[in-house]
C-alpha cells in the first residue's frame, strides 16, 4: 500500500466542517440561534423560549396527560420545574428500553444583584452585586450591562424586569479606576486587584430634591427608589425577594472577515441548549424515546432544586411510565435509568493560538472541526468527573463516523493546569451511561464568547443523529 493511503487508513482523520457543509445551510441555522441567544439572557427566559418552541411543535405539559389519564406511543410531553429547568420527551418507545437524553445547562456566569443592593456614596446611587459562576472580574468593568429578572412582591405577584431589551433603554456600568491613578496595579496580585465588593452598578446621580431645607439621608438613592416605585410599584424591601441579573448588553454578532464565527454572551451553555432543543424537536423516528433536559445552576455546582443534582426529571419519568401502563414490571424505573444514555451537552475550550501553552495540543479541540467529545472533565487525577466508558465512546464514534458527523476529542487543558466540571457525573450516579459532548469555544466565561458557526451546526446534527439512531 502507498504510504499516503496507509497514513489515511491508520491515523485519526479530522474533517473540517467547512470543507463538507454548505455555508448557506450553516448560516440559516445559526441565524435562528441568534434569535434564541439574544432573547435568552437568563435561565427563566431560556425556558420560556424553549416551551414556546415545544408547544408550537405539538408538545403538551405533563399535567395535560395526567388529566387525560393516559400516555400513548407518539405522545410529546414536557415538564417545567420552577420556571428554571425543563424535561421534555417523545414517548416513541417504552421507557424500560432506556432513553436517549441530551442535557444542557441554561445558566451562565453573570453579576447578580445582592438581596439588599441599593447604596449611595458621593451622590452616586449604586447596586451592589455578587458574581455568579467563574469569571475573570476585570472583563466586566466599563462594558454596557443589561438587567433582567423578576421581583416577587410580598403578596406573591411577580414583576418581570428587562432593562436593555429595547435600543432606547439605558444600560448599567461597573466602573473601574483610570490607569493614571492605578500605577500600583501591575504590582498587585490579580486575586487582590479587583475587589468584588467594589463591583457596583451605577444607577443614578440625580437627587430627589435640591432644596437644602428638605434634607434626606440618601437623596439620590431615594430618587432611584421613586423611579422604581413609579415604574414597577415596588419598594426597597421587595428587592429582597428578587432575582436580578446583570448581563452584557451585547447582541450576538458575526466575527471575522469571512463571518465564520459568532460571538455572544452566554454561549456556555445556551449554544448546547439550543442545538439540543432543535435537534430534539426535529428528530424523526428513534430506536429509544428521545428526551431533552435543560438545567439551571451548573455554573455554581449544580446544587439547588433546579440544578442537575435534583433529578426532578426522574419523577416525571415515573409518572409517564405509570400513565403509559409500564409500571407492571418490577423496578421499571431502574431499568429505564440503567438502559439510558445521556449526552452531557456542554461547551469545551478550543485551542486559542495565542495561549497554546494551556493545552495538550494532541488532545485539544479546534474551532471548525465539529462537536467535541470529552471522555472526562474534572481536575487533578481525574477527580470529580464521569469518566465515560470505552464502550460508550466506541458506539458514539461509530455512529458519528457512519453518519459523517465531524467530531473531535477534547481534554480541558493540560493535566494539572486547572480544570472544571459539567453535569455529567450527577447522571452517571443514577446509572445512566454519560458522555460530555458539545461546542468548542474561545474565551469561555467572558462577556463575549466565540463559537464557530460550523461547530454550532455540526453539534445540532450530532445531537439529532444521537436522538434518531443511537441504540444499545
Ligand atoms: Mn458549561
Ligand atoms: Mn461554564
Amino acid at each position: 500500500m502507498d504510504i499516503n493511503e496507509l497514513e489515511k487508513k491508520l491515523t485519526i482523520q479530522k474533517k473540517n466542517v467547512w470543507s463538507k457543509r454548505d455555508f448557506e445551510t450553516i448560516e440559516s441555522y445559526t441565524s435562528m440561534y441568534k434569535e434564541f441567544i439574544n432573547y435568552s439572557k437568563t435561565e427563566r427566559r431560556a425556558i420560556k423560549f424553549s416551551v414556546k418552541l415545544l408547544e408550537e411543535n405539538g408538545f403538551k405539559p405533563l399535567s395535560y396527560y395526567e388529566e387525560k389519564g393516559n400516555i400513548e406511543l407518539g405522545d410529546k410531553i414536557y415538564f417545567v420545574n420552577r420556571e428554571k429547568s425543563l424535561f421534555a420527551i417523545k414517548y416513541n418507545q417504552p421507557l424500560t428500553k432506556g432513553i436517549n437524553l441530551v442535557g444542557a445547562h441554561i445558566d451562565s456566569p453573570r453579576f447578580d444583584l445582592k438581596p439588599e443592593p441599593l447604596i449611595e456614596d458621593e451622590s452616586i446611587a449604586m447596586a451592589k452585586t455578587h458574581y455568579y459562576g467563574g469569571v475573570k472580574k476585570y472583563h466586566w468593568f466599563n462594558i454596557p450591562l443589561e438587567l433582567h429578572g423578576v421581583i416577587v412582591k410580598s403578596d406573591g405577584s411577580k414583576i418581570e424586569v428587562s432593562i436593555g431589551d429595547d435600543e432606547s433603554d439605558p444600560v448599567f456600568v461597573i466602573s473601574d479606576l483610570l490607569p493614571h491613578l492605578d500605577k500600583e496595579l501591575p504590582n498587585k496580585k490579580i486575586s487582590e486587584a479587583f475587589d468584588p465588593e467594589k463591583m457596583n452598578l451605577i444607577l443614578g446621580t440625580i437627587s430627589i430634591t435640591y432644596d437644602e431645607s428638605k434634607k434626606v439621608s440618601n437623596p439620590v438613592k431615594l430618587n432611584v427608589l421613586k423611579i422604581l416605585f413609579e415604574k414597577y410599584g415596588i419598594i426597597e424591601e421587595d428587592l429582597v425577594s428578587a432575582e436580578l441579573e446583570a448581563v452584557p448588553a451585547l447582541k450576538a454578532r458575526d466575527v471575522g472577515i469571512d463571518r465564520s464565527l459568532l460571538a455572544s454572551y452566554g454561549h456556555d451553555d445556551r449554544v448546547c441548549a439550543y442545538t439540543a432543543l432543535t435537534a430534539f424537536i426535529d428528530s424523526q423516528s428513534s430506536l429509544k424515546s428521545p428526551a431533552l433536559l435543560l438545567v439551571d445552576k451548573e455554573e455554581i455546582g449544580s446544587d439547588g432544586n433546579t440544578g442537575a443534582k435534583n433529578h426532578f426529571w426522574i419523577s416525571v419519568v415515573k409518572k409517564i411510565m405509570h400513565l403509559a401502563n409500564e409500571h407492571k414490571v418490577c423496578n421499571v424505573i431502574d431499568d429505564a435509568l440503567f438502559n439510558s444514555t445521556l449526552l452531557s451537552a456542554d461547551v469545551s475550550a478550543a485551542v486559542d493560538p495565542n495561549y497554546k501553552e494551556a493545552h495538550d495540543l494532541s488532545n485539544a479541540p479546534r474551532l471548525g472541526y465539529g462537536i467535541t467529545l470529552m471522555k472526562y472533565t474534572g481536575s487533578g487525577g481525574k477527580s470529580r468527573t464521569n469518566d465515560a466508558h470505552a464502550e460508550l465512546l466506541a458506539r458514539i464514534r461509530n455512529l458519528f463516523n457512519q453518519e459523517d458527523i465531524s467530531w473531535q476529542i477534547g481534554e480541558l487543558g493540560k493535566v494539572d493546569r486547572g480544570g472544571g466540571g459539567t453535569i455529567a457525573l450527577f447522571f452517571a450516579e443514577k446509572g445512566l451511561d454519560v458522555l460530555d459532548a458539545g461546542v468548542p469555544l474561545l474565551g469561555m466565561h467572558s462577556p463575549y464568547e466565540i463559537a464557530s458557526k460550523a461547530d454550532i451546526y455540526e453539534t445540532y446534527l450530532a445531537y439529532r443523529t444521537f436522538f434518531e439512531k443511537f441504540g444499545k
